[in-house]
């Protein structure tokens, strides 16, 4: 050494430095894990491949790991504790893995469960010096369903003080604003007869969906500019010559308003029970169960636009026009929770369509997944390395 003085780095960005080189050190395995599910799509619910495969990259890093976890087989929780004993925070990592039916990985979901893992793995290098516990959570079923609910009511979440999850954009965003959404199936049930040689016998429950479109199709002119329904037919009859005795549909609505998302379940339902009674038929409305509008916490979402700054992205704001919705909106009601964007294409490209399926797996989605797996990795230690911050966030959490 020579004696000319250097200025030491301050802490924080020396960690922050070897947490990106814990990244960087693993980039072949957290990229293999994103190809290797994007190029095995599975369902909601059904993921037990993606599952299994972050369960044993987590594993891999020390963390102890429960699969499945809680009532969902493809759930996974993994708990990496701090060398500097059990009194500081606990942070949640999380990561998505469910794929489109028909489309494959159209919402990029591989891109966050190798980013989170990656998140993962950086933190479990530096876990000696850290206070509290690094949670990784596995979060199967986002796009239908909403596993992060059962995770929730299986107890999951308890004790967790942050919940971090980066997805996929076509935009890079820190504010996360989502719409109420809920899947609804109606089944028409009717009465067969032949089409052609006695159709004043059957009770046509094609009709009643037909008219049941339609009657949305109506109310559409009239609803805000924040509320969306949107449907697709599952089943319409079997046959031309056959009056269908059964019609499904299945329909998603949504609002970024709570109270009048609400109203809007009521409202579908006598849309359903008119249509119902105009063929004269008997009807199901089903509702599932869906996702909330997002509490997204600014202590939080501060620190990671800092980190995201820091590495020279620029963020745009969220467009209200344009929004969707996550079951990390039912995380954000019960802990402070983040859940920013990172463009992973052009502005402009749809998300859950083919363009964007295919650009979850491009150089570019590469090096925002390892980017990502830093971001969320720096977030986490900036709470790690201050209590006063979990504190201002469950503050904020408190009153709002
Ligand atoms: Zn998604």
């Amino acid at each position: 050494m020579t004696g000319t003085a250097r200025q030491p780095a301050p802490p924080h960005v020396d960690v922050k430095a070897r947490l990106a080189a814990a990244v960087e050190a693993h980039r072949a395995e957290i990229l293999e894990l994103s190809h290797r599910i994007h190029a095995n799509p599975e369902e909601a619910f059904e993921e037990h491949q993606a599952a299994t495969w972050v369960a044993e990259a987590v594993g891999r890093h020390g963390f102890d790991v429960e699969h499945p976890a809680g009532r969902l087989a493809t759930a996974v929780r993994g708990v990496r504790r701090g060398g500097r004993g059990p009194d500081g925070p606990r942070i949640g990592i999380l990561a998505e893995y469910d794929a489109l039916p028909g489309l494959g990985h159209g919402c990029g979901h591989n891109t966050m469960a190798a980013s989170g893992v990656g998140a993962a793995i950086a933190l479990a290098s530096i876990a000696d010096e850290l206070p509290g516990e690094i949670v990784f959570l596995g979060t199967p079923a986002e796009e239908r369903g909403s596993g992060k609910q059962f995770m929730l009511d299986d107890g999951l979440f308890d004790g967790l003080d942050a919940a971090l999850l980066f997805h996929p954009g076509d935009k890079t965003q820190v504010d996360c604003v989502l719409l109420a959404s809920e899947d609804v199936e109606v089944t028409f049930r009717g009465l067969q007869a032949h089409a052609a040689a006695d159709p004043w016998m059957g009770r046509n429950a094609l009709d009643a969906l037909v008219l049941l479109f339609t009657g949305i199709g109506l109310w559409r002119q009239q609803l805000p500019h924040h509320a969306r329904v949107h449907g697709i037919v599952i089943e319409g009859g079997t046959a031309a010559n056959i009056i269908p005795d059964r019609a499904v549909g299945r329909f998603m609505i949504r609002s970024s308003d709570q109270a009048y998302y609400e109203s809007m379940r009521e409202r579908f339902r006598s849309i359903a029970e008119g249509a119902a009674a105009a063929a004269s038929v008997e009807v199901d409305v089903e509702f599932s169960g869906g996702s909330t509008t997002m509490k997204d916490n600014a202590v939080l979402r501060e620190r990671f636009r800092a980190n995201l700054e820091a590495h020279g992205l620029v963020v745009v704001p969220v467009d209200p026009a344009n929004l969707g919705s996550s079951d990390m909106g039912n995380v954000s009601l019960a802990l402070p929770t983040i859940h920013p964007s990172i463009a992973i294409c052009d502005e402009g490209v749809p998300g859950h369509s083919i363009l964007f399926r295919d650009a979850a797996a491009t150089p570019r989605a590469d090096e925002v997944t390892l980017l990502a797996a830093t971001l969320v990795a720096e977030t986490a230690f900036d709470l790690f390395a201050d209590p006063a911050l979990v504190e201002a966030a469950w503050d904020e959490f408190r009153s709002t």
